[in-house]
């Protein structure tokens, strides 16, 4: 884990501290609370936007990340990669380490990344003037899934009994 921000995810981190007020904002008027989110930066330079979906069956909440990525695969193609993810999680006070991307989105992450695919946890909080970003911290997507679940192709296609 290191904090060093190359001038992209500097640029990705800018524009969800934007998009968090943004949002937080229209909730709020709609009598919402703040949420978690999740924005994307692709290989074409785009960015893509998520927030949580928090189901009435809790089985079925989406999250940010997964929505972010679905968002990707709607406005580009499968075959996009991300370059890096920021996980932005509202917190009450700082905490010592932010929210990770859950198992399935961890997957996820890795088979829409390559292995430099960077992850930022972002921690904001709501303050009465507004929203402060205390604290981020950056990993790969190999720090949190090191061992990916890939089965092999054909591992079985020409197998016999011996
Ligand atoms: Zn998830």
């Amino acid at each position: 884990m290191g904090m060093d921000l190359n001038s992209e995810e500097k640029m990705l981190v800018e524009y969800a501290k934007e998009a968090i007020v943004k949002y937080n904002k229209i909730r709020h008027a709609n009598g919402g609370t703040d949420t978690l989110y999740s924005f994307l930066l692709s290989d074409s330079g785009k960015i893509h936007e998520g927030a949580c979906y928090e189901s009435n069956l809790a089985h079925a909440t989406v999250c940010g990340e997964r929505h972010a990525i679905a968002n990707m695969i709607l406005q580009e193609t499968y075959k996009s990669r991300i370059k890096s993810i920021v996980v932005a999680d509202p917190v009450p006070e700082v905490q010592e380490r932010g929210t990770p991307p859950c198992g399935t989105c961890r997957h996820l992450i890795w088979s829409q990344g390559t292995s430099e695919t960077t992850v930022i946890l972002m921690q904001y909080i709501q303050g009465k003037e507004g929203w402060t970003f205390p604290k981020l911290e950056k990993y790969t997507i190999k720090d949190f899934y090191p061992l990916p679940y890939e089965p092999k192709e054909g591992l079985w296609d020409n197998w016999q009994p011996k």
